[in-house]
């Protein structure tokens, strides 16, 4: 037989791989003419007409005062403390991407972790007082998943303490309650535009904040501190968001509402098919108002029949890259674990959340059809497991 033809037909028998999400991409010709206009111009970065009209378009959409733009999430944030001047100790949650906190000690500053709520895996405000010290300046939670931290207690406390409050809001993009957008609490929130969020615009970032005399500072900081050709009034980094990206930036702009409104739709289909699935237990809806569904995370509990790690390893055997967002958590990592707050007894529900969790896929080129194929591999293993008991 002829190699390449058993080849094409293994490959014709494998299904497509499933990844936990895969970034939106308009039509490439859609693009085509945001490039002609910067071939023309020649303007590629330094705050040229795409990244004044996607600050101004961004602040609109999101219902926001005043925006920043940035190459990346992480810049944003690293910068986000610069602006505020924190220093000394900032408490955040163990439960996020690991930049959260590298963002802090990129400033010198130790990051104090403090559990986080059952529900919602955001920042327990119940426990933040019994973490803050003399030298506390600042307070770091994670609208984690896009579902809003309890932004009233946490300002109370921040207020009670002269705090300030910077939410890495990575996860938040459009995401409204009944106030308006979660975007608009603290002192400043950043969000991410990276490959992988809900917006993206290949990297990219931004910082929101309430006032245009801290967006000057911002915008001075993300520019090496520049002021004038001959003024430097700060020790800046260079944390400017390219043309590219930001011309990118609007044309998904144009995109975005259909995108979010496909995530809405997996995400209902989700929830209806596993909600009799002993075993798997979705993670409740936050107090949003307007949801961005930009992840989709179980709990895979002691009554399914498999572990959360033997569930993931099925997955990966049918071509299906669910991910354990987030384990391990921040605080298991080496710069980190010698942290006093680091000891996993004061972090209960994270460390059991950790242990428990799989995001399943959610984006919006995923069919109804691929849900389904997701759904009946957890269901299978149900089955399987009721067979087993009544043989
Ligand atoms: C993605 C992410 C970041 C980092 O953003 P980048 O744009 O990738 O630098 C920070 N915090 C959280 C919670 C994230 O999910």
């Amino acid at each position: 037989m002829n190699a390449s033809i058993t080849a094409e037909a293994v490959a014709a028998l494998r299904q497509e791989r499933i990844y936990v999400t895969q970034p939106y991409l308009p039509p490439l010709e859609e693009f085509l003419p945001y490039l002609q206009q910067i071939w023309d111009s020649k303007t590629l970065t330094n705050g040229g007409p795409f990244h004044q009209q996607l600050e101004r378009a961004l602040c609109e959409y999101l219902g926001v005062q005043h925006l920043a733009l940035f190459a990346n999430g992480t810049l944003a944030l690293v910068t986000a403390l610069q602006a505020l001047r924190v220093s000394g100790e900032v408490i955040t949650t163990p439960y996020s991407f690991v930049a959260t906190a590298h963002s802090l000690l990129w400033n010198g500053i130790k990051p104090v972790f403090v559990d986080v709520e059952p529900h919602t895996l955001n920042l327990d405000p119940a426990k933040i007082e019994a973490a803050i010290t003399p030298h506390t300046t600042a307070i770091m939670p994670v609208h984690c998943y896009g579902n809003p931290c309890d932004v009233e207690a946490i300002q109370k406390i921040a207020d009670n303490y002269n705090l300030r409050v910077i939410y890495d809001a990575a996860h938040a993009f459009g995401v409204q309650t009944q106030t308006g957008s979660v975007l608009a609490h603290g002192d400043l929130s950043v969000l991410s535009f990276h490959a992988t969020k809900v917006f993206n615009t290949f990297e990219g970032g931004a910082i929101i904040c309430p006032d245009a005399k801290t967006k000057q500072r911002i915008d001075h900081l993300k520019n090496f501190g520049f002021v004038d050709e001959v003024t430097v009034v700060a020790p800046g980094i260079n944390g400017k968001m390219s043309e590219i990206n930001a011309a990118f930036g609007m044309l998904q702009l144009q995109h975005i509402d259909k995108a979010l409104a496909r995530r809405a739709e997996i995400d209902a289909r989700y929830r209806a098919l596993l909600a009799d699935v002993p075993g798997i237990r979705c993670l409740p809806r936050g107090s949003q108002t307007v949801a961005n569904h930009s992840y989709f995370p179980v709990l895979v509990e002691s009554d399914f029949p498999l572990t959360r790690d033997e569930l993931y390893q099925k997955f990966r055997e049918h071509d299906i890259y669910a991910r354990r967002y987030f384990h391990p958590l921040i605080s298991d990592f080496p710069m980190y674990r010698g942290l006093p707050s680091a000891n996993r007894e004061h972090l209960p529900v994270a460390a059991d959340a950790s242990s428990k969790v799989l995001c399943l896929p959610i984006f919006p080129a995923l069919d109804d059809g691929s849900v389904d194929r997701i759904v009946d591999l957890i269901k299978r293993e149900v089955r399987a497991a009721v067979a087993l008991v009544a043989a």
